[in-house]
């Protein structure tokens, strides 16, 4: 049987010849997407000195000698808005030794200027006259662009911002906006199905009866799905009927770039989905990991010409099991396709809050939770209800204790990896 490195490994393999569609959106439209190619700057960035406060321009050397005691007095000489239609490099905007002038933050620094002082260090004086000039009484000394955001600093037209693959966050779209682009070009998101199978199942909201159980694989699919900004999904459900299971894995195969089917997959007598899927041209990559829970696992592929058209997941029917599937192999697989730039796995070590115990021979993702131990290290502790079928362990959970295949006993306080358990990354 396959580890889990393992099969993660051919599940990486296999999305090589992966071909991903562009596509451009508004930047509404653009949140949880990945850039397509890298971003250039079309401009500086300032592009034009500006001020970045409110206060008054100045020639620094008329400032020299100025002390709290004995402020220096300068003559206003104007006023400059940020926004102003003119560039605010004109001959009205010149200062001559002795004035200054008022400029707002974001507006333009006239070229003469040579620092803005803070308003908060200035003082108005009004003057009786109306017609002659206000001065304005500073009381300290400044240096030569102070204040003054200078053209390019941030970024120099043509050069590069953003790199593909990167995922567009708020502050991505913000920069994008500041840039002046309306859209952006990203790589298109899979279409995905979710195929629940077995004929116990009875969706949630119907009057119940005899032996059904609720449907809780295909919310939860979507809700993991929705989580990750995908937003291409539809649903099937399946009967334990081998022609029927042929009959919609196939208009599921036909509509989507990414299948995921639940339960059926184990070795019980109306477990078809495999053999179904391979009776459907699908190649199957492997069938069961390693792994606690979700050991029946299976991954397969259409190809043509030998390049990847679609990528056919079966997650057995346990709910724990199919999320924490979902988890280690769908999700890896969905950010590949997405041109999403794979980060390494959020592995931390964490101390044993209490012994672990189980059989040798896989590994096992205990359903935990991390707490900050008294000497900084983080303490983990499983959640109760542990069984593949028990979902409140899933729901109370926030990371994955990697207990790992060749152990049966960890003592409390020793170290274990974990993985946090994320639903949106
Ligand atoms: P299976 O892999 O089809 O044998 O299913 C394993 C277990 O998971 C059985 O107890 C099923 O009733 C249960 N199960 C399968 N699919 C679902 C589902 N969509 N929602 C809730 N439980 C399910
Ligand atoms: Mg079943």
């Amino acid at each position: 049987m396959l580890t889990y490195e393992q099969a993660l490994n051919q599940i990486r393999q296999s999305l090589g010849t992966w071909q991903k569609g562009v596509e451009t959106v508004q930047l509404k439209d653009a949140l949880g997407r990945v850039l397509a190619g890298p971003i250039k700057a079309g401009f500086d960035l300032p592009r034009f000195n500006n001020s970045a406060v409110d206060g008054y321009g100045v020639l620094v050397e008329d400032l020299n000698s100025a002390t709290e005691s004995a402020p220096i007095k300068l003559q206003l000489a104007g006023q400059v808005a940020a926004g102003t239609k003119d560039d605010a490099q004109g001959e009205g905007y010149k200062l001559r030794p002795g004035q200054c002038l008022r400029i707002l933050t974001g507006a333009p620094v006239p070229e003469s200027v040579e620092a803005v002082v803070m308003k908060e260090f200035c003082r108005l004086e009004e003057s009786a006259d109306e017609k002659s000039p206000e001065s304005i009484f500073i009381d300290c000394k400044t240096r030569i662009g102070e204040n003054i955001r200078l053209q390019g600093e941030e970024l120099e037209a043509g050069s590069n911002v953003l790199a593909q693959g990167m995922l567009v966050s708020p502050p991505i779209i913000g920069l994008l906006a500041t840039l002046g682009q309306a859209e952006v070009s990203v790589f298109k998101q899979p279409h995905v199905s979710v195929i629940s199978t077995g004929d116990e199942l009875i969706d949630p909201g119907q009057p119940i009866t005899g032996c059904q159980i609720y449907n809780s694989n295909t919310p939860a699919l979507l809700g993991a799905l929705q989580a990750l900004g995908i937003s291409k999904t539809s649903s099937h459900h399946a009967l334990d009927d081998r022609d029927q299971t042929r009959q919609i894995f196939q208009t599921a195969l036909a509509q989507s770039d990414l299948i995921i089917s639940v339960g059926g997959v184990s070795v019980g007598e109306r477990d078809y989905v495999k053999e179904v899927f391979e009776d459907l041209g699908v190649r199957t990559v492997f069938w069961r990991v390693a792994i606690k829970p979700g050991k029946p696992v299976y991954f397969g592929l259409v190809e043509k010409d030998q390049v990847v058209q679609k990528l056919i997941f079966g997650l057995p029917g346990n709910p724990v099991s199919a999320l924490v599937t979902f988890n280690l192999f769908v999700k890896p697989a969905l950010k590949i396709m997405q041109g999403l730039k794979e980060k390494s796995q959020r592995i931390t070590m964490a101390r044993l809050a209490r012994n672990l115990k189980k059989k040798g021979g896989r590994l096992d993702f205990v359903r935990g939770t991390l707490e900050s131990g008294e000497d900084g290290t983080l303490v983990a502790q499983a959640t109760s209800g542990q069984e593949s079928h028990m979902l409140t362990g899933l729901a109370a959970a926030d990371c994955l204790m990697l207990f790992q295949a060749d152990l049966e006993f960890l003592p409390e306080g020793s170290l274990l990896p974990v993985q946090l358990l994320n639903w949106h990354e």
